[in-house]
């Protein structure tokens, strides 16, 4: 044990998903947090977020899952369509069988919604959030990490938590990997080409019937739709995510609304008219980076899209953030935080098991990602090889979910065929 007195102060940089479940997970043990946020008010932008069960048992942990079935939508169906035809590709029945398996719902959610509920569970829970922060370096001096803001301002804690997001500044201190240093990997955001616009509605009785109560991706050559109902089933969502041929040509401001329509011209008349509820004011460049295996430098620790962005394809980037936040918090619960009080290098070893614990599973999820959103855009030979294989597959056929849902001791095997092996390098370029 340390000489030192006893503390357990945690600094949170970042106020998203992720911020919000790690602050809770480390309040949840008994820490004091502080979570600084840089913009002047907390909140989401954006539409509906998937929670798939990994996530919705973190929630449930928390006791903050049936707030978020109040508010959300239990989906009935996964159902994957050919954007050409229409043809139904394959469906995976979300209730029943599937939610005994993996111990918790399918859940889509509004963003702010989630949002809010993990920043009212923050600040029931006590943990004291700061706006118009901005982080800017973290060093560790003395086994206290001090964190230096814009404003000149130091705040001094055990441990500071980046959560940064996929910009993230704080990253930059992780990533001394030699493979960055000797450009094997370059650690910046990876631009995937692909363009998403979103976007909610009412449903109106005007709104087609087809699959409204089901999450449904229309798959077609170099573009996708998604479409799920939210808030109960009063309003619709809609993702579209297109290749932009003007990225192609070099230029920066890529994926106009020219090419959003462009992109849909052959698709079936469902997908063309569902283009007409997205909001064209905002569009989103897609990016993730490559994997990498360190997320620490001295008393700082990386977790959520600073530590593994990945693309939206496996609908994961959140629910590995709740991953992360639920791993975080039994990883100190018994070690930092004891009855005996606080042990200062227990500190370093939580962190040092947090990351064993994670990067090798998010490096997968951030890998599978890239490979499950390539199958979804193929065209030719390859469109008609894909759609035989959706469509050998069988409602119910776990062995595609089983390494995403599952959970270790209940049975369910961690690995299946879609997963990218383990053994992989992280530092492999995109499949
Ligand atoms: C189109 C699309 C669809 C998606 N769909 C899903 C889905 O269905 N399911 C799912 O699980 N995931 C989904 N994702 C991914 C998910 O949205 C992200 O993974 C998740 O929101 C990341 O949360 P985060 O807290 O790590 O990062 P962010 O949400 O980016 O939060 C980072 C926070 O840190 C703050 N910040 C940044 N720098 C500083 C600083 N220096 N000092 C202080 N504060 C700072 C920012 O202001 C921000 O509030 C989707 C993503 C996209 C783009």
């Amino acid at each position: 044990m340390s000489e030192r007195k006893p503390s357990t102060e945690v600094l949170v940089v970042g106020g998203g998903m992720a911020g919000l479940a790690g602050a809770l997970a480390l309040r949840a043990n008994g820490a004091e947090v502080t979570l600084v946020e840089r913009a002047p008010e907390f909140g989401e932008v954006g539409a509906g977020l998937q929670m798939a069960p990994n996530a919705s048992r973190v929630l449930k942990r928390w006791g903050l899952l049936e707030k978020a079935l109040e508010i959300g939508v239990r989906p009935k169906h996964l159902v994957f369509r050919d954007a050409l035809t229409g043809e139904e590709l394959t469906r995976q029945t979300l209730g029943g069988e599937f939610e005994e398996r993996y111990g918790a719902p399918y859940v889509v959610i509004h963003r702010s919604d989630l949002h809010r509920i993990l920043l009212e569970a923050c600040q029931e829970a006590g943990v004291r959030l700061v706006n118009d922060v901005v982080v800017e370096k973290v060093e560790t001096v003395n086994a206290r990490a001090l964190a230096h803001t814009s404003s000149g301002d130091v705040y001094a804690a055990d441990v500071v938590i980046g959560a940064d997001g996929l910009k993230s500044t704080l990253r930059a201190a992780v990533v001394q990997d030699s493979r960055v240093q000797d450009r094997t990997i370059q650690d910046s955001p990876v631009s995937s080409s692909y363009v998403a616009y979103r976007g909610t509605v009412p449903i109106t009785a005007e709104t087609p019937a087809a699959d409204l109560e089901d999450v449904v991706v229309y798959l077609g050559p170099d573009c996708h739709l998604v479409q799920y109902p939210l808030r109960k089933g009063e309003l619709l969502n809609t993702v579209a995510v297109f290749k932009s041929p003007s990225f192609e040509r070099g230029e920066e401001q890529y994926g106009g609304v020219d090419e959003l329509e462009a992109a849909y011209k052959d698709c079936v008349p469902a997908v063309q008219l569902a283009l007409r509820n997205l909001a064209t004011s905002i569009r989103w460049p897609m990016y993730d980076r490559d994997p990498i295996e360190n997320w620490i430098d001295g008393r700082l620790v990386l977790m959520g899209d600073a530590a593994h962005p990945m693309l939206q394809y496996l609908a994961q980037g959140a629910c590995q953030a709740l991953e992360d936040a639920a791993v975080l918090q039994d990883s100190t619960v018994g070690s930092v935080f004891t009855d005996d009080g606080v042990d200062t290098g227990a500190w370093d070893r939580a962190i040092g098991d947090f990351n064993s614990a994670r990067a090798a599973r998010t490096a997968r999820v951030q890998r599978t990602a890239r490979i499950w959103g390539e199958s979804w855009h193929v065209s030719g030979v390859a469109r008609i090889l894909r759609n035989l294989l959706f469509k050998s597959r069988k409602d119910g056929d776990f062995q595609y979910n089983d390494w995403l849902y599952g959970q270790e001791g209940d049975g369910v095997p961690a690995a299946g065929p879609l997963a990218v092996p383990r053994t992989e390098s992280l530092a492999g370029t995109h499949a």
